[in-house]
């Protein structure tokens, strides 16, 4: 592409260019960033700027855009939203100072994952960067079962993390790992696993970026790691007997040395080794299903997404650090009592102060983001309001401290032994730093009289070289005798004196004639001149010395990186703990008792999302009880809409509510620790249905059947819909009598299930109830009361939602009559409206019922995900079909 005939520029630009092809390219030509070629042309319709041409009485103009240097961040912001990256190439030498062409580099390359502008992150979201790299695929003599290594960089809070994944089910807890981080941007290695690289393509929003082998080098890793962290091992950190993930986390500093050439990371100080067993492990189903972070149906019955999640309904936090956090809580409950009771009495120690909570959060809300705040301190990025208002978040510590010292809880008093007021991190702020300063770096005004006296003095020889020359001019206009001299300054010319044509004349001689205008000219004298580099010059200076002193106390702060990184994690997490206490109080949850035994046991329990929507009748609260011997599964029949999914998910909810150290929806519980949770939810719940997700639903389901413990707990909400009515009961039937059996599983389990055929099982195994929703019948109509009670439903009910979802009134009466047709007892072996296959047994002698493939077909309709319409042209297939058996019977 480069060519001879090219201007030196645009040869310079090439030559560039070449490096960055995915990039669009932000090529600075003086005060603009300009984009060239193809780039420009994307650009262009992405930005919504003009698209014009360079040399365009040339045959072949070269199409061009350009944007103001000063509004970059914002046209960066929307290239990246449209899922480009932007690589931003600078004038690196004074163009005044250049010989020829200007020197030019690229000094960043914008990519999601490597953001640490304000202006670029969402506050309240993380915006990570991982890698990931296996032992599969890397050389044939590895370790029998694949190792997994993963690395987690937040670099806009400069927070580390490395997990290993070992044993069978490594890929599967590889990747549930990389849902719960939600990754923004992804490193890999060219060979990694197919299996892998479909799930990370499934990582909704993360741009995917494949590597050399040779940037996963365990050498090279081992001497990035030890470089960046200035240690000599790196057991400093926990990190003995970690392979893997250790060349991840060499392949994430590598990715940055090369992408951020200009950046100082020091603030990325030491590496958090996170080891899966420390904490409850979700996998990504289950944070799906039970809609923690994100809702499943975005819009679901118009409510809009945010009012969808538990963390919608959690997150009264004040700091966008807390609310961050919280999402971590979240998705990372807690397996360990003590710990957990730790975060249970702090929250009860703020629901029951009500003043003390109130203080933490108003003074909280002073509080803006340390944790990015420091990293741009330590980036060398921070503008001079950054450091104001790091001053204001610290200038509250102290009030703070005050209310958790008087703390009686074991959580609090040990956030009170380790507080740091920042108190001489505050004093320098605020001894140097005006309150008002500008953005800009460049434009003056950013420090305190009376911090430096060099300074002052600058600043005093300015004001006074301004002074001098109104006294210049008066002195001037009495020794010409010409009463509209003026002495004047321009940007081209500096300080001239000005005097009209008229006075032309009475000009002395030692003026110096320096332009002519229309009826003016303009002069200097010596003494103006000595005048205006004084002023000139003092600007420069105080300019210059400005942004030095700022720099300078920019670096002192930077060495204090490690000491705010650690308040922001107080701050955060005591922000979360006063947004859980205030979401107690507020919606009257209960404190959770948790203990070691296996008895999960709750009064009076609540969905948290579903009693916040708007319901005329108001929440239903049901009680629940599963345990490790009479109550291990819990079989729940009822029909469709009665509240078997939301029951199923409340209990699910209040467990790990109380998990993550949070007060729960309940007016009681005695929680047993679970070390997991997991959820199945049938396919014809999910929006993606159809045929294929019956080979989901297995997966799931043998996923589930493999990892869960005694300790578990599952929700299977409808198990074995996706295939044929006998196929499906007899898996449902299986799936529940292995889950039952103490020998292969025993974990406490509720399954929720439209064969109600299955609420036999209870009758032949122990440690199986059988539950139902009640409903009254009235006068034909079906009235769902939401109460489960002990007992099984004997029917589906599913003609009354048909009514419920509005088919035509005609459509539902025949519907009855063919089902009272079907149900009729008394055609028997010899009508062939009665299916004559042998009866589906399973493991058992008790008779299941051997339904027609007609019935099947009606009972397997699923009415929620039909029109109307296919519903009406369902059942008049069915019909004619019916007819035709009748027909056949004639004839025989
Ligand atoms: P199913 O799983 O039995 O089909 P769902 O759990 O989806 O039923 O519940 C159907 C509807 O009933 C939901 O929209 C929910 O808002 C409402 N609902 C469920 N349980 C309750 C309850 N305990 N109190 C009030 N409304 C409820």
């Amino acid at each position: 592409m480069i060519d001879t005939d090219l201007t030196p520029l645009m040869r310079q630009y090439w030559e560039i260019k070449r490096a960055y092809q995915e990039a669009i390219l932000f090529f600075r030509v003086g005060d603009f960033y300009e984009m060239f070629h193809q780039d420009a042309i994307e650009a262009s319709k992405i930005l919504n700027i003009a698209l014009t041409s360079r040399d365009k009485g040339k045959p072949n103009p070269v199409p061009l855009c350009g944007i103001p240097y000063h509004a970059a961040k914002g046209y960066i912001a929307k290239l990246l939203q449209a899922g480009r990256t932007v690589a931003l190439c600078d004038q690196v030498e004074d163009p005044k100072l250049a010989k020829g062409l200007v020197r030019r580099e690229v000094v960043r390359l914008y990519t999601p994952g490597t953001l640490t502008d304000s202006e670029l992150l969402s506050p309240t979201e993380s915006s990570i960067l991982a890698a990931v790299v296996g032992t599969s695929g890397l050389s044939r003599h590895g370790p029998p079962e694949p190792i997994w290594g993963l690395a987690a960089l937040e670099l806009s809070t400069g927070e580390f993390r490395v997990t290993e994944c070992t044993g069978t089910s490594s890929l599967d807890d590889l990747q549930d790992e990389l849902v719960r981080l939600a990754p923004r941007e992804v490193l890999y290695p060219a060979d990694l696993a197919p299996a892998l690289h479909a799930s990370l393509e499934a990582l909704s929003g993360a741009r995917l970026c494949v590597q050399a082998r040779s940037a996963f080098d365990a050498e090279t890793a081992e001497a990035l790691l030890r470089t960046q962290f200035k240690v000599a091992s790196l057991e400093t950190f926990g990190c003995e007997g970690l392979t893997v993930s250790l060349h991840a986390a060499g392949a994430v500093l590598g990715y940055l040395r090369e992408t951020q050439p200009a950046a100082r990371l020091d603030h990325i100080r030491g590496l958090e080794v996170r080891r899966l067993n420390h904490t409850m492990h979700l996998d990504a189903e289950t944070i799906r299903n039970l809609e923690l972070v994100a809702p499943l149906v975005e819009e679901r019955r118009g409510q809009s997404r945010a009012q969808r999640t538990l963390l919608s309904v959690l997150d009264r936090t004040v700091t966008v650090m807390g609310s961050r956090l919280l999402r971590e809580w979240i998705v990372r409950p807690l397996v360990n009592i003590d710990a957990i009771q730790a975060r249970l009495d702090a929250v009860d120690e703020l629901v029951q102060t009500f003043q003390a909570r109130v203080a933490i959060r108003t003074a909280l809300r002073h509080v803006q983001d340390i944790a990015r705040l420091s990293s741009r301190i330590s980036l060398g990025t921070a503008t001079p309001r950054d450091t104001v208002a790091l001053l204001e978040s610290i200038s509250v510590l102290p009030e703070i401290r005050e209310i958790v010292a008087a703390a009686q809880s074991r959580y609090l008093q040990e956030q009170a032994k380790g507080w740091d007021d920042l108190a001489d991190l505050q004093a320098l702020i605020d001894k140097a730093i005006r309150p008002d300063p500008p953005v800009s770096i460049r434009d003056g005004g950013i420090i305190k009289e009376g911090y430096d006296t060099q300074l002052d003095e600058l600043r005093k020889a300015c004001r006074e070289g301004k002074g001098d020359m109104a006294t210049l001019e008066m002195e001037e206009r009495e020794h010409t005798g010409i009463d509209s001299l003026k002495v004047r300054f321009n940007q081209v010319f500096g300080y001239y004196i000005e005097i009209t044509k008229a006075n032309l004349g009475r000009v002395p001689g030692h003026y110096i004639r320096r332009q002519t205008l229309a009826n003016a000219e303009r002069f200097t004298t010596a003494k103006l001149k000595e005048l205006e580099d004084l002023v000139t010059n003092a600007d420069q200076k105080l300019n210059r010395l400005e942004q030095e002193l700022f720099e300078q106390t920019r670096g002192h702060l930077a060495l204090h990186t490690g000491r705010l990184q650690a308040m922001a994690q107080t701050l955060a997490s005591l922000d979360v703990l006063a947004a859980l206490a205030e979401v107690a109080a507020l919606y009257q949850y209960a404190k959770p008792e948790i203990h070691e035994g296996g008895v999960l046991s709750i009064q009076e329990g609540r969905h948290p999302v579903v009693e916040r929507l708007d319901h005329q009748i108001g929440f239903i609260p049901n009680d629940a009880l599963l345990d490790l011997e009479d109550n291990r599964l819990l079989i729940l029949t009822g029909p469709n809409m009665a509240g078997k999914s939301t029951y199923l998910r409340q209990v699910a909810l209040i467990v790990l509510m109380a998990h993550l150290g949070s007060f729960v929806p309940a007016r009681s519980a005695r929680l047993g620790l679970v070390d997991r949770i997991f959820t199945r939810v049938g396919a014809s719940d999910n929006l993606a249905a159809g045929q294929s997700t019956f080979m989901v639903e297995m997966t799931e389901t043998a996923k589930i059947l493999n990892c869960a413990t005694p300790r578990s707990l599952i929700l299977l909400d409808e198990i074995g819909r996706g295939t044929s009515t006998y196929d499906g009961l007899s898996i449902a039937w299986a799936v529940a009598e292995f889950i039952q059996d103490r020998r292969h599983l025993g974990a406490r389990t509720l399954f929720a299930t439209h064969y109600h055929e299955m609420t036999q099982l209870a009758g032949l195994r122990d440690g199986i109830k059988n539950y139902t929703v009640a409903i009254r019948e009235e006068g034909g109509e079906v009235l769902f009361l939401r109460k489960i009670i002990e007992g099984g439903a004997d029917r589906s009910y599913g003609i009354h939602v048909a009514r419920l979802a509005g088919l035509p009134n005609a459509v539902i009466r025949r519907a009855q009559e063919v089902l009272a047709q079907l149900e009729e007892p008394a055609s028997s072996a010899d009508d062939p409206l009665i299916h004559q296959e042998p009866r589906a047994q399973p493991h058992t002698s008790n008779a299941l019922p051997s339904p027609h493939p007609i019935i099947d077909e009606v009972r397997q309709m699923d009415l929620f995900s039909m029109t109307p319409l296919d519903a009406l042209n369902r059942l008049a297939e069915l019909q004619r079909r019916l007819e035709d058996i009748v027909a056949e019977r004639k004839e025989v």
